[in-house]
């Protein structure tokens, strides 16, 4: 996938917008978040603009998320945070805002008040199985 013109995060990999970059390879870029949820909260960057990661080739998201230990490890060791959130946001609904693929790393400590709505629910009689056949039937497996 070619660079996108009008696409912030294509800017920033091409060093035509600054940021705060603080790890890059041939897959990725890594660098703070300008509107952080918490002190060193990151943001990974494929190279390459992806829209969301079904556009992705798996080894290209591959080369992405395997920086994803040593940069969360880097976070928490400058955050002092005690735990954290890796979070990936695929389209609007999703909340996802700049369309070209990210990782969220995103430090925790108790009583941040971050967090979301996890409503649970519950399958009805049958749905679950019916499911596990259709993604069985999608995945060819
Ligand atoms: P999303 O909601 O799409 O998952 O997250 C997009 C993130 O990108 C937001 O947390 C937002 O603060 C961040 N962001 C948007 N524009 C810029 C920018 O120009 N520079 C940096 N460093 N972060 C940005
Ligand atoms: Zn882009």
């Amino acid at each position: 996938m070619p660079q996108q013109a009008d696409c912030v995060f294509c800017k920033i990999v091409a060093g035509q917008i600054p940021s705060a970059k603080v790890f890059e390879d041939d897959a990725c870029i890594a660098f703070l978040d300008i509107g952080p949820l918490a002190d060193a909260h990151l943001l990974i960057v494929p190279k390459e603009h992806y829209e969301r990661i079904t556009d992705m080739p798996a080894l290209e998201f591959a080369a992405v998320t395997l920086r994803i230990p040593q940069l969360a490890r880097a976070v928490m060791e400058v955050s002092g945070a005690e735990g954290l959130n890796v979070l990936q946001n695929n389209g609007q609904v999703s909340g996802q805002a700049v369309p070209h693929v990210h990782i969220h790393i995103i430090p925790r400590r108790q009583g941040d008040g971050l967090g979301y709505r996890w409503n649970a629910g519950k399958y009805p009689e049958g749905k679950l199985q019916q499911l596990q056949r259709a993604l069985a039937g999608a995945l060819g497996t």
